[in-house]
């Protein structure tokens, strides 16, 4: 057996700590690679970043960056010259990034220019709503050389389009797996329904945090009144951006709303799992809520996941139709159960062992198998 290869995986937000902690978790049970970790430092707030990557169990990251709060221009320029300083020092053979945040655009760029090949986990997502900083971001990492790992046929589908064809690979997204990883302890050890005091399928989980929604003042307190005037208790655990937007317009708890500060990751999967339906403009949390049967509304003219409001579980709203929308779900048990079933959109839970194959099956020249059976040659099963 060869030395292991090293794989630097490159992470910085929440949304990152999730997706890319069953990638990790695969890395490590295969004696094929040794990981460096890096913190970008994108997210700096505790419960965004240290509280939420341990409740993942991802590792303690070996570097971190510490990027803080600063302009994209500045956060993406520091971030591509600190990741560039990691390369050259610790040339990987593979480096690893998740999404759509600038940490991902800084990965790819610092990646173009170094003897690694650099792997996009969750390639090929377009909302094609070019206000969205995260579209960029995104069109502009799948365009760097390397390997496309696309959570969908779909997603391939667009990268095909925009004639990225070479090492692109369906792998499902790896927000099944951490799904998968966590839903049974969630289900079992969070406690939180009984602190903030609801019942299963008697209240409505709000996350909104995108610029779009939160900067501006007037679209806020169109969503905010939505929220009070909901005809079931609505948790929101507020992002930290959103926090300080409600603050500053002298919104908070009333009605029916409740702002709380955001969760761990058992105690978010646990409160969405137990309720009615969720009001967000999130990207995962569309994909968490088709998975655990959640009808879903989403406060965006447009989406990057279009599967989920094919398939009927995920409508699209602005910030005046929420509060129909949502007192339909909760009075008409009809219409809610037209709105689940779709939890099969985003593969079976191994994207993380299939994306660790491939890796493995470059090194040796050989063309990959991606069945799940075949997966199980490269990782070793979790411990049960
Ligand atoms: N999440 C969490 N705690 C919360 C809210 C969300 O753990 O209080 C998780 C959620 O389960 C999902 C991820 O955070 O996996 C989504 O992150 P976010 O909405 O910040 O980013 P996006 O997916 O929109 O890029």
């Amino acid at each position: 057996m060869n030395a292991p290869e090293s794989v630097m995986v490159v992470a910085g937000t929440r949304p990152e700590f999730v997706k890319l902690a069953p990638v990790v978790d695969a890395l490590e049970r295969s004696d094929r690679f040794e990981t460096l970790l890096v913190h970008s430092g994108q997210h700096y707030d505790e419960l965004l970043s240290e509280r939420l990557r341990e409740s993942v169990s991802l590792p303690d990251p070996d570097v971190h960056l510490g990027v803080g709060s600063a302009s994209h221009a500045e956060q993406t320029g520091r971030l591509i010259t600190a990741i560039g300083e990691l390369l050259e020092e610790h040339e990987p053979t593979y480096t690893v990034a998740q999404g759509d945040t600038n940490t991902v655009l800084a990965a790819a760029i610092a990646a173009s220019k170094r003897p690694t090949t650099f792997c996009h986990v969750e390639a090929g997502l377009r909302s094609g709503d070019r206000e969205m900083p995260e579209e960029t971001n995104r069109v502009l990492a799948d365009h760097v050389e390397g390997l496309s790992f696309a959570p969908t046929e779909e997603a391939a589908e667009n990268l095909r389009n925009e004639g990225v064809t070479e090492d692109v690979y369906v792998t499902g997204n790896t927000v099944v797996d951490a799904c998968r990883d966590n839903l049974a302890e969630a289900r079992d050890s969070s406690d939180v329904l009984d602190r903030f005091g609801v019942r299963p399928e008697e209240y409505v989980v709000a996350t909104i945090h995108r610029p779009r929604n939160v900067d501006d003042p007037a679209r806020l307190r169109r969503i905010v009144s939505a929220l009070e005037d909901a005809p079931v208790p609505v948790i929101f655990p507020a992002h930290p951006r959103t926090e300080e937007a409600l603050r500053r317009a002298g919104h908070g708890s009333g009605g029916s709303l409740r702002v709380v500060d955001p969760l761990e990751y058992l105690d978010f999967l646990r409160l969405l799992d137990g309720a009615t339906a969720v009001v967000t403009d999130s990207g995962g949390v569309q994909e968490e809520a088709s998975l655990l049967s959640v009808p879903c509304l989403t406060v965006r003219p447009n989406t990057e996941r279009p599967e989920t409001v094919e398939a009927g579980v995920n409508v699209l709203v602005e910030p005046d139709a929420i509060g129909g929308e949502l007192r339909s779900l909760v009075y008409d048990p009809d219409r809610r159960a037209a709105m689940t079933g779709a939890r099969d959109l985003y593969g079976d839970g191994r994207a993380g062992e299939r994306i660790v194959r491939l890796l493995a099956h470059r090194l040796d020249h050989e063309e990959p198998e991606l069945d799940a059976d075949a997966v199980e040659e490269v990782v070793e099963s979790p411990a049960e």
